[in-house]
């Protein structure tokens, strides 16, 4: 998204509205999240004494892989951004103003719910047991039989 400083001169206020294709702004697709159709912006880039001060709004729909169950889900996306440009370059360039505020706004361990259970026990490895796993194991009356033989050990020596 491009705003012309001699037509900000001139109206003192310009805003836009524009769909991009996301190689067009990502560049290089990224592991962990794919974008779905086009990434929105929309800004308002105002005239404030001789600098441009620009805000803006980004969405985007974008598919992630779920790092607890590893299933695929879609979740849409919107971040904002501002910025203040000098009113002597002819062509303020917002490309990577808009880049950064979706990469830096990604998440980077993305999780399909917030109480998703992770992948099913049998499939857990010891390096990475799930959440539900544990849980299991901390319910387990068997282990409260063990507190005890443990209590009793430590008062005999
Ligand atoms: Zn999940």
């Amino acid at each position: 998204m491009k705003f012309s400083s001699t037509e900000l001169k001139q109206f003192k206020i310009i805003e836009k509205d524009e769909e991009y294709n996301p190689e067009k702004i990502i560049g290089d697709s990224l592991d962990h999240a794919v974008f779905l159709g086009k990434i929105k912006v929309s800004a308002q880039a105002k005239l404030i004494d001789n600098n441009v001060f620009v805000k803006g709004e980004i969405s985007s729909r974008i598919k992630f892989r779920c790092v607890r169950c590893l299933n695929e889900f879609e979740k849409g996306h919107s971040t904002k951004f501002q910025q203040f440009y000098s009113l002597e370059e002819e062509i303020i360039d917002l490309s990577n103003e808009i880049r950064e505020s979706i990469l830096i706004d990604l998440p980077l361990h993305p999780v399909c719910q917030i109480n998703c259970k992770g992948v099913v026990p049998e499939l857990a490895s010891q390096n990475n047991p799930s959440t539900f796993y544990s849980e299991e194991l901390k319910s387990d009356p068997r282990w409260d039989q063990l507190k005890k033989i443990n209590l009793k050990g430590n008062k005999s020596n």
